[in-house]
Formats: C-alpha cells, sequence, structure tokens
C-alpha cells in the first residue's frame, strides 16, 4: 500500500474512533457496493389527488350507518320478525346501495354484484343460511391487462359474545365494519382514476362462522380463473381507542403475511427452506409492495411488516384466499382489545364491554384507507410482474446471471433487479434492467434476488423471486 493510502486508512480509523459508536464503515462486500439502494418511488399525482378524497368523515359515514343495523350476524339472515332496520340482509342492501351510488358518481364505472348462496348446516351454522356477498369491479382500462386483478375486501357480518346470537345487539364497529370502511372508501377514491388492471371492492359475510363467505369468494374466483394477483384483507383497523391505553401506536397499521404457502407440498416447502426462499412467499412478496407503497403514499404512516399468517388463536379471511392460492394479507390494527371484540356490549366491575362506535378512530382508519387504495392503484397501473425470472446456476461463480421472459405486451419494458442479504426483512439495494437478462457481480449464495418491471410513473410491479434453473439458450 502506497504512503497515501495509509495515511487515508489511518485518518478513517481515527475519524471512526471519534464517532463511536455512529461508526461508518466503508462497505466492501459484493452486495453492499453493487447497485443502489432501494429508495422509495416518487408519487404518482393522479393517485396522490385520488387519495386525498378519502376522508375521515366518510369513514365515519360507513361505520355509523353499519353500527345502526344493532346485529349483522350471518345467522340474523333467517331471522323473519327483526325489527325494520335490523339484521345483515338491511346491511348487505345499504352496502350495494352505496356501491351504486358511487357507480352513479363515476358515471357507472363501477359494476355492483350481490352473491347470494345457502351454506348447509355446519360448525357455528345450525341450520340452511343464506349468506350474501357483496362486491363492485371497477375493470381495467388496458385491453391487455383487465385480466389482472387486485381485490380489497372486509368483512360485514359482526358478533357478540355468542356467535351463534342471530339477535342480540353485536355492533361490529371495529370487528369489522372499519374494514368494509376501508373497501368502501377505496372503490369510491379509485372509481376517479383508469388503472390498467381491474380492482374489486369486496364486503363478505359468514367470517364469524367459520371465514364462510370469504372461501365462497375465493373458490369462485378460483372456479372462474380469476386472475388475482394479490388480496388486501382489512379486519379490525379501527385503531382502538381505550382511555388509559398508553400503548396503542396510531402511526403503524399491521401487515400479517404468510411465509411458506398454505397449499404448498411438503416438496415444495423443503424446497423453499433449502433456497432460502422460506420468508418469499407471493404473499410476503405483496406484503413487501405495501410497505414499499406506503413509504410512498403513506405521510409517515407505516406499515408495519408482520412475518407470520395471523396473529395467535385468530384467523382471518385472507387465509380463505391463501387456502386457494392466491397471495393474500391482513390489515390490523396495532393493538387489539380483546374487551371490545367479540362481546356483548355491557358494563361490568366499571369495564366497559363491547365493539361500541366510541371506541374507533375514524381518521385512523381512513390513514388505513389511504395505503390500500395506494397499493391497489399502484399495482394495478404497474406492468405486469416479470415472467418466469430465473437464476442462472451453470456454474460455481461469484457473479449471478437473471435472465426472464420478455413480454410482448410490455415492448421497451423496464425492470429492477433487488437483492437483500438473507436474514433482512426488505429489499436493499437494485440495478435498473433494459431487456430480460443481466449479470450482477454478487454471489447469489449471500442474498435473496427478485424482479419487478416499473414505469416511468414510479408504479413498480409484485417482486418475483427467480428460480434456479439451466439457461434455455
Ligand atoms: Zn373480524
Amino acid at each position: 500500500m502506497k504512503r497515501e493510502s495509509w495515511l487515508g486508512a489511518g485518518l478513517a480509523l481515527f475519524a471512526c474512533v471519534i464517532q463511536q459508536p455512529a461508526c461508518a464503515v466503508t462497505p466492501t462486500r459484493d452486495f453492499e457496493v453493487a447497485g443502489a439502494p432501494v429508495g422509495h418511488a416518487k408519487p404518482d399525482a393522479a393517485i396522490a389527488k385520488a387519495l386525498a378524497t378519502i376522508s375521515a368523515t366518510e369513514i365515519e359515514h360507513t361505520i355509523r350507518s353499519l353500527v345502526a343495523f344493532h346485529t349483522r350476524n350471518t345467522l340474523s339472515s333467517i331471522e323473519k320478525d327483526l325489527p325494520p332496520g335490523q339484521g345483515i340482509n338491511a346491511a348487505a342492501d345499504w352496502i350495494e346501495a352505496e356501491f351504486k351510488r358511487y357507480s352513479a358518481e363515476c358515471g357507472g364505472c363501477l359494476e355492483v354484484k350481490r352473491d347470494t348462496y345457502t351454506a348447509e348446516p355446519q360448525n357455528r351454522i345450525p341450520k340452511p343460511t343464506p349468506i350474501t356477498n357483496v362486491y363492485a369491479i371497477l375493470r381495467g382500462s388496458s385491453p391487455a391487462q383487465a385480466k389482472r386483478m387486485y381485490l380489497v375486501t372486509g368483512h360485514y357480518d359482526s358478533r357478540n359474545s355468542d356467535t351463534l346470537d342471530a339477535r342480540g345487539e353485536a355492533p361490529g364497529a371495529n370487528d369489522d365494519a372499519s374494514g368494509v370502511a376501508v373497501s368502501l372508501a377505496c372503490a369510491r377514491a379509485l372509481s376517479r382514476l383508469k388503472p390498467a388492471a381491474t380492482l374489486v371492492f369486496v364486503a363478505v359475510a359468514g367470517e364469524e362462522q367459520n371465514l364462510n363467505g370469504s372461501r365462497h369468494l375465493a373458490q369462485l374466483a378460483k372456479s372462474q380463473g380469476w386472475q388475482l394477483e394479490g388480496v388486501l384483507d382489512n379486519d379490525i383497523v379501527g385503531g382502538n381507542t381505550t382511555p388509559g391505553d398508553e400503548l396503542q401506536d396510531k402511526s403503524v397499521v399491521r401487515v400479517f403475511s404468510e411465509g411458506i404457502p398454505a397449499i404448498a407440498t411438503a416438496e415444495q416447502a423443503r424446497r423453499a427452506d433449502s433456497l432460502g426462499y422460506s420468508s418469499d412467499s407471493p404473499s410476503r412478496e405483496l406484503a413487501r409492495a405495501v410497505a414499499d407503497v406506503g413509504a410512498t403514499y403513506g405521510g409517515g404512516f407505516r406499515p408495519v411488516l408482520e412475518f407470520r399468517r395471523d396473529r395467535f388463536l385468530r384467523g382471518g379471511d385472507h387465509s380463505s384466499f391463501n387456502e386457494e392460492g392466491f397471495a393474500a394479507v391482513r390489515f390490523t390494527e396495532w393493538r387489539e382489545d380483546y374487551n371490545h371484540q367479540h362481546q356483548n356490549p355491557r358494563t361490568e366491575n366499571g369495564v366497559e364491554y363491547g365493539d361500541l362506535l366510541k371506541f374507533v378512530d375514524f381518521g385512523y382508519v381512513a390513514q388505513v384507507a389511504r395505503i390500500n387504495a395506494a397499493a391497489l392503484a399502484v399495482l394495478a397501473s404497474a406492468p405486469p410482474p416479470p415472467k418466469h425470472p430465473r437464476l442462472i446456476t451453470t456454474t460455481l461463480d461469484n457473479n449471478t446471471t437473471l435472465e426472464w421472459d420478455a413480454d410482448a405486451s410490455q415492448p421497451g419494458a423496464q425492470y429492477e433487479v433487488l437483492w437483500r442479504e438473507l436474514t433482512a426483512p426488505q429489499w436493499q439495494r437494485f440495478v435498473a434492467v433494459t431487456g430480460t437478462r443481466v449479470v450482477v457481480p454478487v454471489s447469489k449464495d449471500n442474498v435473496i434476488f427478485s424482479v419487478r418491471s416499473v414505469d416511468a410513473s414510479g408504479h413498480r410491479s409484485l417482486m418475483v423471486v427467480p428460480e434456479p434453473q439451466l439457461p434455455q439458450r
């Protein structure tokens, strides 16, 4: 080493010593030298404008209206003598009317659907019971991309302490009128846009009856061949406000995602583990994309990645979609209050129980709705995810060669190859690529790679991890 280099190294070491503990060590390892740090995309002005229309007032209107039905227990659909304006059938009518109102505002841009089927007796459903899912479809504006779909859902059924109580008060303000409010707010805000891919805005019933409504919808999607690329399920996103609880965090929302897909065979699970891909299911890449979009459009409000299918002892509608092989994640507030879920409204020993309107923070729900709407808008506006990315493993090599198929519907498409250390939760660095092949001077042994499609407006597709394989040419 030359004398100047020794001097430079000595000065750097001195600076390092006096700056402890925040000492910046010059990166030298391949994965931290190559490429550039992954930053968040610049916002698309049209999307930002649509998000700004989502208001706490509109959220409150939805939740207050749903709570007013006294109960939305799924089993109330067969109660013949409920007082007028009570029960789940009245709630379904109201949701359908809301979708139709939004559609009228955008010149009929939404197709409003009501899907009623009869659930035969089973656990939590003692008699044959009609169950109704209500949803609205915003067809993609691009003929080439309209088959691609993203879906947002919440469940409009509610329950109290007894999930079989079809008549007692069950306000379900947080669980899950809040999630329905997100779905409806997304429908209204995004009906102002014309994304290339199709969006579906859903309110399902039967969640408290073992995810019955969402299972029906997920099976329908599978049987009809819906090209569903991502499902956002919002359940308990009310930002529960309990006097005296100082541990609620209103600046974040949790996003739960499965690691190994629910439908993976034992062999596929073993292979994912062997490749280091046990945290790279399509659902997890969807969660990462939500976090990425949140950094651009969240305004400081932040999705927190929870690398777990769901919370302990609980389930949700995203699992119905996972079970049919679709990527799906669940949004839930940071900290739940179990006195305000699945409880008969009452006061006992000075403690107030019940899922009441007054514990919901409408401004918080609006923030969650904006993150959902941003994710839907960006993913549906982005070019399709890269097709069949491959990691070429012909020889032992400290560089990495990646290839993917050209997309005839996207001539001149732009891509990004991203990577992260094996222990890192999020993508760290990337290179931009034009074409469908790249050699990155980073050893594939020490990082996970993925590929995504991007456009000039800052729309980024879902990331796809490459399959290791021999070259095809
Ligand atoms: Zn719920």
